[in-house]
């Protein structure tokens, strides 16, 4: 059998599977979602292995960014399941009077989910809670550049979960062509706009509705804050969100800094002081930032650094290890702003701090810049606050903190314009492999005359009220204490 026909049959028993009704019972859905937290449970250690193996990521890392929240994603699903798939009462115009109507969930059906390398565990298992919640059956590709970590997920997924329903599919681009060729219900992608566009196009053959999470440059404004005290926790979560999470390949991780000029010396040197305390005089050794993924990316890094005018803009670190594929925390300042460092989304440890004359400035950089998944602002000018959430556009924006977003269940988690569109995590996880149904219920008890031709304006001026008034002020007005 060739690999077209392999995935046309693994296909239509996935099809089959979901025809039959099984993933819509409740009961299939708390058995799967309670698998997969067995899963995460009893195969951590094979977890974090695959993540050290193909990132270098430290297991607290792992546990913090990947499989701790997944755990809180299961959990959550699980309580939250019974009322997700209810369905929710809707009223109905006084011209429908009497009737009842609801909206009903329903799965959407054989869905596929593409994820990208970075979080191989949390970018394919966040999707895939929601889709088993909402009850369809799922296909899921990881990405071939964390092999580690695909073939952890090939290998328990299988064991764990009903696979008659749920099927993880390895390989790169040419397997991805492959599924995309095939008809789905439902496709949620998670990687680079370039692969978003491909997998647009085949989703518009099918007229497949798709989610598409991105990247692009998140920046991060820094207020020249007064107390030493909010400084010091500043810098600690500004290194965090960069170094300190998959070494700055994520997808929210700060890109870029905004910084008034007054102000950027000292934040430099409060920098400095942070990697040293955080990282050491040595971070390769300390193991607390993971590596880059590959050569590729390694070497895109560093000819983002050997642009000119670049290299001269390094205020800290810059040092590279091409064998161990390790990459020193990097501070550059003011970079020119038309080469790569700042065009491209960096996704590495190199972090560029642009100056401003007025902190105002930064709203405007911002807004001349395509939409970012996310923004940060460090700051305690409640009026800047105000101006930077009503003034400019993108997936959220996060006061005095970073990449928190990503663990929060009540917030959605996606971006808008060219970082994505649609948005999961907790409810909405639920909501984007759903479709509510709209079900309307009548009676022949009762039925309103003037609905019907033959046509006269008496018949107008009552469909004018029964779109415009609700049913108290249609009582007032039979009751001639309202004016129709
Ligand atoms: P990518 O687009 O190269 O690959 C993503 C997935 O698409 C992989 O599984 C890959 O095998 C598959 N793919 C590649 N070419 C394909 C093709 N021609 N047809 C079908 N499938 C194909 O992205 P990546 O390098 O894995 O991920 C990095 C990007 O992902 C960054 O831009 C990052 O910001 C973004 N990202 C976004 C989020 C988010 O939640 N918004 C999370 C993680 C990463």
């Amino acid at each position: 059998m060739d690999c077209k026909e392999t995935l046309e049959s693994e296909l239509n028993e996935l099809r089959n599977t979901f025809n039959s009704g099984i993933t819509k019972q409740e009961s299939w859905r708390r058995s799967q979602l309670k698998a997969l937290l067995s899963l995460l449970e009893e195969k951590e250690d094979d977890i974090f292995k695959a993540l050290q193996q193909d990132l270098g990521k430290h297991r607290i890392e792992a546990f913090r960014d990947e499989v701790g929240p997944l755990i809180k994603s299961v959990n959550y699903a699980l309580k939250g399941l019974k009322q997700w798939m209810s369905s929710k009462k809707a009223d109905l115009p006084i011209a429908a009077f009497p009737a009842r109507a609801e909206l009903v969930p329903e799965p959407l059906g054989v869905a596929l989910v593409i994820s990208s390398w970075n979080f191989p565990f949390g970018v394919s298992l966040e999707p895939l809670v929601g889709a088993i919640a909402a009850g369809n059956a799922v296909v899921l590709k990881p990405s071939e550049l964390a092999p580690a970590s695909s073939s952890v997920l090939a290998n328990t997924i299988h064991t764990y979960l009903d696979n008659k329903a749920i099927k993880v599919i390895q390989g790169g681009p040419s397997i991805g062509q492959k599924l995309l060729q095939q008809k789905w219900d439902k496709i949620f992608f998670t990687g680079s706009a370039k692969v978003a566009r491909i997998v647009m196009t085949a989703a518009a053959i099918n007229l497949t509705p798709i989610t598409v999470e991105l990247g692009g440059k998140c920046p991060a404004i820094v207020d020249s804050l007064s107390s030493s005290w909010d400084k010091e926790i500043a810098m600690k979560r500004i290194l965090a969100a960069k170094f300190g999470t998959c070494a700055g390949q994520a997808c929210i991780a700060i890109d870029y800094i905004l910084v008034e000029k007054k102000f950027s010396a000292t934040l430099v040197k409060l920098l400095k002081a942070s990697i040293l305390s955080m990282f050491g005089e040595n971070p390769k050794e300390l193991n607390s930032i993971g590596r880059i993924i590959n050569n590729n990316h390694f070497s895109r890094l560093r000819k983002l650094l050997d642009e000119p005018g670049v290299k001269a803009s390094i205020v800290h670190g810059g040092s590279l290890d091409e064998d161990a594929l390790f990459m020193e925390p990097t501070l550059l300042v003011d970079p020119p702003l038309k080469s790569g460092v700042m065009i491209e989304e960096i996704f590495g440890p190199l972090l560029p701090i642009i100056t401003v004359e007025k902190i105002e400035d930064s709203i405007e950089i911002i807004k001349s810049r395509p939409r970012a998944l996310a923004i940060y602002a460090f700051t305690n000018n409640e009026n800047f606050k105000k101006k930077l959430v009503y003034e400019t556009s993108s997936g959220s924006v996060i006061f005095n903190d970073a990449i928190i977003q990503y663990v929060a269940d009540s917030l959605p988690f996606g971006g808008v314009g060219e970082c994505g569109f649609g948005k999961y995590h907790g409810k909405f996880s639920f909501d984007v492999f759903s479709h509510e149904k709209a079900v309307a219920r009548r009676s022949f008890l009762l039925d309103f005359w003037f609905r019907y031709p033959p046509w006269n304006d008496k018949k107008l001026q009552l469909f004018r009220s029964a779109y415009r008034f609700n049913y108290l002020e249609i009582i007032l007005i039979l009751l001639g204490l309202k004016k129709s």
